[in-house]
């Protein structure tokens, strides 16, 4: 409305630049609050490996349960990156899902999303070793999420810090595959384990033949890359079905399992 109020220029922008700003600055003290608060909560989808059927690991998806109600990380996730707070809500959910993972019956893996500024942070090694330690939950079972974003400056950075993590024994995923640029050359360049095929291309696959050819690619490039291939976003047997001629060796949606709380997870795999 500022915008359309006037020709004036700049001057009409600052009051909107303000209410956004002290929008992020009141997101930010909440976020704070919800740590001390103890308001958010790791919830598990199922991971399920095409091969035998089975519940191989659940990737841990963070809610906030805020005064407002239930809110979705995408919401809130960047104005943590933007204030820094990042971190310490990745710390507790890398302790969080080490140590609940440590108590299932089962030893089903647990995939943890790094933001891309956790990952460039100068102590994630250090805060992946302690999470682990605590927990003593054998590393071969955390699974690391990156998304392309993660890789863009700094290759070598990159690099070192996928070995040392690969050093430690934990597994690395390349997320939401196909949405970032240059997408081929980095699977080539970084040592990732899997690469988690975009649920945007999964959804696509029986109205478009060209989604069908990417999924298939990334199948085979993964099969020649020696990195196993995961479709996310799954959620009608028709596109299990057509994931499943393709090849991948895993899936995770809707139709196998929904997001749900530690103590679901936990009884499923008690089954
Ligand atoms: P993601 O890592 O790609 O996680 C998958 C998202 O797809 C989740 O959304 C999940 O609930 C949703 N999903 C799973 N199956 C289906 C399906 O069949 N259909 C549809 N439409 N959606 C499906 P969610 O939980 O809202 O998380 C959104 C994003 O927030 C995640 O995308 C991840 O990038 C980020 N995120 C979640 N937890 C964390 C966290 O602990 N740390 C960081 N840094 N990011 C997180
Ligand atoms: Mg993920
Ligand atoms: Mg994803
Ligand atoms: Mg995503």
């Amino acid at each position: 409305a500022a915008k359309s109020a006037g020709g004036a220029g700049c001057r009409f922008f600052e009051p909107e630049m303000d209410a956004r700003m002290q929008e992020r600055r009141k997101v930010e003290l909440e976020l704070r609050r919800a740590l001390a608060l103890k308001q958010f909560e790791l919830f598990y989808q199922p991971q399920i490996d095409l091969g035998t059927g089975k519940v191989e690991g659940f990737e841990a998806l963070l809610r906030w349960h805020a005064d407002e109600g239930l809110m979705s990380p995408a919401s809130f996730i960047p104005i943590a990156e933007e204030t820094g707070l990042i971190s310490q809500i990745g710390a507790w959910v890398l302790r969080t899902a080490c140590m609940q993972a440590a108590k299932w019956k089962r030893p089903a893996s647990v995939a943890v999303n790094l933001s891309p500024l956790q990952f460039r942070g100068s102590d994630l090694v250090q805060t992946v070793m302690s999470a682990l330690s605590h927990s003593g939950l054998d590393p071969e079972r955390l699974e690391l999420e990156i998304t392309e974003g993660a890789l863009l400056e700094d290759t070598d950075l990159v690099i070192s810090t996928l070995n040392s993590l690969r050093a430690i024994g934990v597994r690395v995923s390349m997320d939401d595959f196909g949405t970032g640029y240059s997408s081929l050359s980095y699977l080539q360049k970084f040592p990732f384990d899997k690469i988690k095929i975009d649920q945007s291309f999964v959804q696509r696959m029986q109205h478009s033949g060209e989604a069908s050819a990417i999924v298939r690619a990334v199948t085979r490039l993964g099969v020649s890359l020696g990195m196993r291939t995961a479709a996310e976003g799954v959620e009608t047997e028709e596109q299990l079905e057509a994931i499943r001629a393709e090849g991948c060796d895993q899936v995770q949606g809707y139709l196998t399992g929904k997001p749900m709380t530690n103590s679901d997870a936990a009884a499923l795999l008690s089954e």
